[in-house]
């Protein structure tokens, strides 16, 4: 099969972690008899620097011409004083809302060869953390309006019931894949746009007779994410709650270097990264965890391409590597074996086997 996958490198180890990530790609093709085409995309700080704009519109084209799109991160330091405007971020956002790509899945599972990672107490981390997070990405307040009048600063959180919809069928059908169980995360007890998602949710429920829904607010969530974790399926929230939800979540699993995401909206054309970012402290060392991204292009494979079998021998050879005892600095324990970025991805391009 021949897929045109779109390359953002971005900025910080954005370039490190992809560039691993691409082998693991190039030995899938070749076992599979694929074709992989990758084309080059300029997206963040490094794209401020050379067109003065952090997604030109020919760099957004070439995304939605692709099949699919992997995305290191973006941002830094460096361009946290251009104008509110032409951030990075910026770029990642427009980015989204132009894919369409309203639904951002991010599982948090604890891999049991990491589980003395988990800053959490081994009698919680023994009861099992398997859950995901349903997250809308393109509404709320990041992209509400943003304005500053005097010594004001204003930032809009605007909610359609269409919206609130379309995200919650994603969540219902998400949990019907798994344990039937979906957590409505929200703050009905002071925000209008919360309110009105908890009525669409509990309108849905009736469509989904199999689902057991229950609502929490997300402060409660934040506790009990770290009390009781093994409780949670599937939550689906809203963006700025499920942006922070899922570091948190990302958190007990060990290190948010290990999470991918995948985020599709109407077509399978979807955009795939791990849920960190550019992690400038770390950058050029040779230390970052390329596995966040690794795993994200395993579901590029999953989700994008039905490339199933495909899917499941690069997160066997994830596995095979933790088993080996192999650790990047960020998951290293006693006992591990440290290994740089370069080094983690040869060797799980090493373990890769046609499934
Ligand atoms: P971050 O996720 O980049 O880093 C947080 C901490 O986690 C750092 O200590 C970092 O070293 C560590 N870390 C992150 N990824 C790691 C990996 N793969 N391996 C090992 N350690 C890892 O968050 P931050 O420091 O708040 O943000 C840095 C920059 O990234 C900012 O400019 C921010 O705006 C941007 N950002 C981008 C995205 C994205 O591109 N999707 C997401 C979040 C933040």
């Amino acid at each position: 099969m021949l897929k045109n996958i779109a390359v953002i490198r971005g900025d910080g180890i954005g370039p490190e972690i992809v560039n691993e990530t691409l082998k693991v790609l190039d030995r899938v093709a070749e076992l599979y008899g694929h074709t992989f085409n990758y084309i080059d995309v300029d997206m963040g700080g490094c794209a401020i620097d050379k067109y003065g704009d952090p997604l030109p519109e020919t760099e957004l084209k070439k995304c939605l011409k692709s099949d699919s799109v992997l995305l290191g991160a973006v941002g830094g330091e460096k361009w946290n004083d251009v104008p509110g405007n032409i951030r990075p971020e910026k770029g990642l956002l427009r980015l989204r809302a132009g894919m369409g790509v309203y639904s951002n899945i991010r599982p948090a599972k604890i891999w049991p060869q990491l589980a003395d990672a988990s800053p959490l107490k081994k009698s919680i981390v023994e009861q099992g953390i398997d859950f995901i997070i349903v997250r809308e990405l393109i509404g709320g307040i990041y992209f509400g309006e943003h304005k500053t009048e005097g010594d004001t600063a204003i930032d809009v959180l605007k909610y359609s019931e269409s919206e609130i919809e379309r995200i919650g069928r994603i969540g219902f059908e998400t949990a019907q894949k798994r344990n039937k169980k979906l957590c409505s995360v929200e703050k009905s007890n002071v925000l209008d746009s919360s309110r009105l998602w908890k009525k669409v949710m509990h309108r849905l429920a009736d469509e989904y007779p199999d689902v057991e829904l229950s609502d929490m607010l997300v402060d409660n969530c934040a506790m009990q994410i770290v009390k009781n974790p093994a409780q949670f399926d599937v939550i689906v929230t809203e963006n700025m709650f499920g942006d922070i939800l899922s570091d948190e979540a990302s958190m007990i699993t060990g290190s948010i270097g290990m999470i991918p995401s995948s985020s599709l909206g109407a077509t399978t054309c979807g955009l795939y990264e791990p849920i960190h970012g550019s992690a400038p402290d770390i950058a050029g060392k040779d230390i970052a965890n390329p596995i966040g991204t690794i795993l994200s292009a395993a579901m590029m494979l999953r989700f994008s391409f039905d490339m199933l079998k495909e899917a499941d021998a690069v997160e066997n050879a994830v596995s095979a590597y933790l088993d080996k005892g192999y650790r990047t600095a960020d998951i290293m324990s006693e006992g591990g074996k440290l290994v740089g970025c370069k080094q983690c991805g040869d060797i799980i391009t090493q373990n890769l086997r046609k499934e």
